[in-house]
């Protein structure tokens, strides 16, 4: 089969940069176009030596429209604004939509799944391996341990990032609700702060710290009387979300339109 023919939008950010060397260095998949904000300082240049590779041929354009008539999928970290402009082309041009965007609110949500009844849409909030597995894990350990055991999610991420909590433990929240089996937006704390009153039974509180470069640092701790279970995922490099926003492409391509998440692709969704 051809190559795959795969857009990059956010093209100059961080994500942006480690998805164009990463499709360049596999098989199977090839960037066909890289898509910037307008008034980006990027604009005109060769995508390839913009993520620090030889010229590929390809420049980064603010007008994604002829980009996605022509190319099968778009791999998207942007910002939630960009990410629904980009839903609703890639639903025209019926195009794998691959969003790895957090920060999504509700309502952002239900556009995204309206665009899914045309286009195949992979979306998560983590599109590593090691935190798709991390997920499973947590929903049967809070599926095994009842409420005796308090669940907290605690993460840390880079400085510059903008959005708290990380769209990960916003997923390891919904993870260890539905081993519950309870709604997370009833029971999810999302900060803490002043005279708070004691722990409500059942919570699940989340903790967020930022500061230099970390990648992404999640762990969930479920604590029990004078015991307690952590489980840990560390990112040691962006290529491992990158290689899993490739391998959703692939995934998705030639599949029936809907909405579809990390675990479907890695095979971890387990009902
Ligand atoms: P970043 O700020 O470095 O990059 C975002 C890029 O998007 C910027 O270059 C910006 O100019 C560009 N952009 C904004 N609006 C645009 C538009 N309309 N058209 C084209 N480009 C536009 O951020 P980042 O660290 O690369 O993260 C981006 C997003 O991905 C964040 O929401 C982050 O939380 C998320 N993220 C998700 C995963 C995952 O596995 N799901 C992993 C890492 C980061």
């Amino acid at each position: 089969m051809a190559d795959m023919r795969l857009i990059v939008v956010g093209a100059a950010g961080r994500m942006g940069k480690t998805l164009i060397r990463t499709i360049a260095g596999m098989d199977g998949v090839t960037v066909a176009g890289a898509v910037e904000r307008s008034g980006s300082p990027e604009i005109g240049r060769d995508a390839g030596v913009l993520a620090g590779l030889e010229p590929l041929g390809v420049t980064v354009t603010d007008d994604p429209l002829p980009l996605f008539a022509a190319a099968e999928g778009v791999l998207d970290f942007t910002g939630p604004a960009a990410t629904l402009e980009f839903a609703e082309l890639a639903a025209q041009a019926r195009i794998v939509h691959v969003i790895g965007t957090t920060g999504l609110s509700d309502a952002d949500n239900d556009r995204i799944r309206a665009a899914a009844r045309h286009a195949v849409v992979v979306k998560s909030g983590n599109m590593s391996l090691g935190v798709n597995l991390l997920a499973l894990l947590v929903r049967q350990a809070a599926r095994a341990l009842d409420a005796d055991f308090d669940i907290e999610v605690v993460e840390m991420h880079h400085r510059m990032k903008v959005d708290a909590p990380s769209g990960t433990a916003l997923m390891l929240g919904e993870a260890a609700a539905r081993g519950r089996g309870i709604d997370l937006g009833d029971h999810a704390v999302r900060s803490r702060d002043g005279h708070t009153g004691a722990r409500r039974r059942g919570d699940i509180g989340f903790a967020t710290l930022r500061g230099g470069t970390v990648i992404g640092e999640h762990a969930v701790v479920l604590a029990g009387e004078f015991e307690r279970v952590e489980l840990v995922h560390k990112a040691e490099d962006r290529s491992i979300f990158a290689r899993g926003a490739v391998k959703a492409a692939l995934w998705g391509r030639g599949r029936k339109p809907g909405l579809y998440s990390m675990a479907d692709v890695l095979g971890l969704s387990d009902d």
